[in-house]
C-alpha cells in the first residue's frame, strides 16, 4: 500500500478505510478539521490540500482568526464545537455555518432569537452529556426530546446529535447510544469521534467526525 503523504491524506485514508468496513460511502461522513490554538498559517496548508470544513470551540479565537480566511478562501466553512454563551449567539451567527453545541433551553432560547434577527439559520447539533458527566456540557439523555422540541418551536434547524465521551474509557458504547438516541428522536446527523477514536465513531454511523491534534499536532 502507498504511503499517505500528508497528515490529511491519512485521516482521509482511515476514515474511507473504516467507511468501507462499516458499508458506508466515505462521502457520507465530513472531516472536519479542529483548528482551535493553532494560526492560520497552521490552516492555509490544509485548505491547499482541499480540505473545506474546520472546527473552532471558542468565538473569540475564532473572530480573530478566520475573517480573512474565509475571504481569501469563501468556499470554507465553519462550524462551532465549543461550549457557546447565550450572549455570543448573534456574533457566531456572523461567522460560522454550523453550531455543535445546543445543550440548553436558554441557549435555544438565545439562538432562536438570533436566527429570527439575522435570518441566518444554520444546522445545529444538540449537544448530549453521552456520560452523564457531572462537569461536562451537554444536554442530559432524558431531556434531549424536550430541548429538541422547543428548538423546533424556535424555528432552529436541528441537524442531529453531538457528543463528547468519557475520557480514558472505550468510546464505542457511548457512540452507539448517541446513534440510538438520534434515531428514536427522528435525527440522522451524528457529530462524534476525535482523534483517537474517529474510526469507531465512523463504524457505529458519525456523519461528522471532529479532528484536531491528528491533523495539526499536539496542541501547545
Ligand atoms: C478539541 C476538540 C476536538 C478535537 O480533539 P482532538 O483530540 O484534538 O482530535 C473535537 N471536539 C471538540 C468538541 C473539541 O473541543
Amino acid at each position: 500500500m502507498d504511503q499517505p503523504a500528508t497528515p490529511l491524506e491519512h485521516i482521509r485514508a482511515r476514515i474511507a478505510q473504516a467507511a468501507r468496513i462499516a458499508g458506508r460511502e466515505e462521502a457520507s461522513v465530513e472531516l472536519v478539521a479542529i483548528s482551535k490554538t493553532h494560526p492560520a498559517e497552521a490552516i492555509a496548508p490544509l485548505i491547499a490540500q482541499g480540505q473545506r470544513v474546520f472546527g473552532e470551540n471558542r468565538v473569540q479565537e475564532a473572530e480573530a482568526k478566520w475573517p480573512a480566511l474565509l475571504e481569501e478562501h469563501p468556499e470554507v466553512r465553519l462550524h462551532l464545537v465549543g461550549q457557546l454563551q447565550s450572549n455570543k449567539a448573534e456574533e457566531a451567527l456572523g461567522l460560522f455555518h454550523s453550531i455543535h453545541s445546543l445543550d440548553r433551553p436558554s441557549l435555544v432560547a438565545a439562538l432562536g432569537k438570533a436566527m429570527d434577527k439575522t435570518g441566518r439559520r444554520v444546522p445545529c447539533f444538540v449537544q448530549v452529556n453521552i456520560g452523564a458527566e457531572d462537569q461536562k456540557g451537554g444536554c442530559a439523555i432524558a431531556e434531549v426530546p424536550a430541548l429538541l422540541a422547543s428548538a423546533r418551536e424556535a424555528q432552529i434547524p436541528v441537524a442531529g446529535l453531538m457528543c463528547v465521551p468519557p475520557l480514558g474509557i472505550e468510546a464505542a458504547p457511548f457512540f452507539a447510544l448517541l446513534a440510538k438516541i438520534a434515531g428514536d428522536n427522528g435525527l440522522d446527523q451524528l457529530s462524534m469521534g476525535m482523534s483517537e477514536d474517529f474510526e469507531t465513531a465512523v463504524m457505529l454511523g458519525a456523519t461528522h467526525v471532529r479532528v484536531g491534534s491528528a491533523l495539526f499536532g499536539a496542541r501547545g
